[in-house]
Order: structure tokens, then sequence, then C-alpha cells
């Protein structure tokens, strides 16, 4: 088969890969979408995101959506999103409903395991979600980044009224910033660089955008917000979230840095008390995930900005890297 695949950094090619081969208890798809996540740039630009690291060339790709190609509990031709994250189902944390942080997790695109930049990938029944009608395959695949923007929002227990913060207008800070307004979230405050992506924050429900944490504590005042989600890819993002965050708020960390650090000032979390968590991709949530575009509470349609082919993949990772010409997301489609 044709695939996309990472030879080392800043090195993809579009060439003959082996077939997929299903395993007893998977099933062949036609890979229909897939758009380039944040996490595929670190492979692009850094070779690895901490010990993963591939050492044959490898296929990227874990935000997808392809096409049943045999009839089997899903007719032939139905578009499905597919859950990359294949949790072992019988460890500890597995056991307790936490399949994100199964250990023993094969996760598409995590290397030794291929992603979706192919024309075919395998997968298991109960990974695979049906998607409504009115979905592009495009839609179906951003429904894995919003699932993780979901989460992120599931760990920090949002409040009616809550003020949010985002650090980081990426995707998945515009996800977060778009699933706050659907949870009840009172001001909405966002902080990133790029002005394009700070216009399209305050299109889709923020009330205030800066360019940076202090230019925000300037305009706001001291007191800060409650929930700050961050969801950039710098060393200094967390830090940063953590002074937006008011005494006793709630930060959640989604970004992974750059250079696999990050460090944030011992006194600043500490002296306000700050609980901070991690998130690690996400649960089961896929249904609320299809909910939430289906009422139109959030869309994909403006954050998906470049449309690519197969063959073009090397230049959908060279802009998304760039984050020139305007990108928030680009997708590969099939
Ligand atoms: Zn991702
Ligand atoms: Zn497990």
């Amino acid at each position: 088969m044709k695939a996309a695949r990472l030879h080392g950094v800043k090195d993809i090619r579009v060439e003959t890969a082996p077939d997929p081969t299903p395993d007893a208890d998977q099933i062949l798809l036609a890979t229909r979408a897939v758009t380039v996540c944040g996490s595929d740039l670190h492979y692009y630009l850094e070779g690895a995101i901490g010990s993963d690291r591939p050492n044959e060339p490898h296929i990227l790709g874990h935000e997808f959506a392809a096409e049943v190609m045999e009839d089997g509990p899903l007719p032939k031709g139905t578009l499905v999103a597919v859950d990359p994250n294949r949790a072992c189902g019988a460890c500890e944390w597995c056991a307790e409903g936490h399949p994100n942080l199964c250990p023993n997790v094969k996760f598409s695109g995590v290397p030794p395991y291929h992603g979706a930049l192919a024309e075919y990938v395998v997968a298991r029944p109960e990974e695979i979600v049906a998607v409504p009608e009115s979905f592009t395959p495009t839609d179906a695949a951003m429904l894995e980044p919003l699932g993780v923007a979901l989460h992120a929002l599931d760990l920090a227990h949002l409040r009616p009224l809550d003020s949010v913060g985002v650090v980081g207008c990426g995707p998945i800070g515009l996800l977060v910033l778009q699933v706050a307004g659907a949870s009840g979230a009172g001001l909405r405050v966002v902080v990133d660089p790029i002005p394009e992506r700070r216009e399209l924050a305050l299109r889709l429900g923020a009330e205030h955008a800066f360019a940076s944490v202090d230019e925000a504590k300037d305009a706001l005042g001291p007191r800060g917000v409650d929930v700050v989600i961050e969801a950039t890819d710098a060393q200094r993002g967390p830090e940063d979230a953590a002074k937006l965050t008011r005494i006793g708020g709630k930060l959640v960390l989604v970004g992974i840095p750059e250079g696999n650090r990050f460090s944030m000032d011992a006194a600043l979390v500490r002296r306000k008390g700050l609980t901070i968590k991690m998130a690690r991709r996400m649960g089961h949530v896929y249904p609320r995930a299809i909910e939430l575009v289906e009422r139109k509470l959030v869309t994909f349609e403006p954050l998906v900005t470049h449309r690519f082919s197969l063959d073009e993949s090397p230049r959908a990772f060279e802009l998304q890297a760039s984050r020139a010409d305007g990108v928030i997301k680009s997708s590969v489609e099939l």
C-alpha cells in the first residue's frame, strides 16, 4: 500500500509499505482522513517524544477516520472514527476505568505501532465508532482531538460560571474553548502569540484574547481565572498558565513541551495552592464528542484550514510545523 513514512527529522516520504495484516480480532479498514496532531510534530521536528523514538521508517497519524471494507458488525462503506488507544483491558488501570493510563497500550502512530497515514489500517471492532451521516471523514478524524479537549475539562471539574483560561490556541486550545462554553463556563480568556489564532478564538466564544499572560494579567487584574488549560508545545507554557490561574484554582496541562521538559517557579504554584493535573489522552469520550458536534456546540469547520492528499503529506507536516498561512489544522484526505 501507499504510506507516508517518517525516516528522520523533517523527512517524510510517500512510498510503498507492507499492507497491515489484521490479527484474528481485527478488521481491515480503508483510511479516509488523518489530521496532523501537535504530538506528530514532535516526532517530525525532534524525532522522538521522550523515550518513544522510531527505529525504522514509521507511519504517523492517530487522529483518523476510515471506511469499513467488508460487511460485518457494520455494513461495508460505513464511515467510522477509530479510537487509537488500544489498551490491554487487563491491568489495574484498565480495570479502574482509565484505559488512557494503560502502560501496556498499543497506541496507533506511537512507535513501534504504525499510525494511519496510509491507505489501510487495522482496528478491533470495539475501537471503531460509526459516525452520523452528516459527518465528513475529516470531522470523524477530529473527534480524537475533541476527545482530548473533553477529557481535559473533565479533569478540571468545571463548575457553572467558572472563569476559564486557555493558554495556547492551536486545535486543542480552540476545542477546549468551545467545550468550556458548552459546559457552562463564565468568562473565557485565551492567550496566544499568533494574531490569527486570537481572532479565531474571539469568534469561537472567547471574551478576551491576549498575546501573552502578562498582557492578560495587566488587563484583567491580579486575581487570575478559576480554571486554566495549558495547550502549548512550549517549555514555558505550564508556568505561564500557572501565572494566569487564581489562588486555589485548577490547572490542567495538556501540551507536550518541546524537548520533553518544563519547569515551574515553585513558589508561584505552591503559594497559590494550585491543583495541577496532567491530562493523558482521554477515556471513553467519543459518544459525548459526537453529540457536541451534532448539537452544534462545537464546530470543526474554522479549525480545519488546509487539506492535502496522501501524496502531499510532507507538505501537510511542513505547513503545520511552520504555523504559517494561518494554519490551525491540516487534514490529509484519501
Ligand atoms: Zn493527537
Ligand atoms: Zn491496561
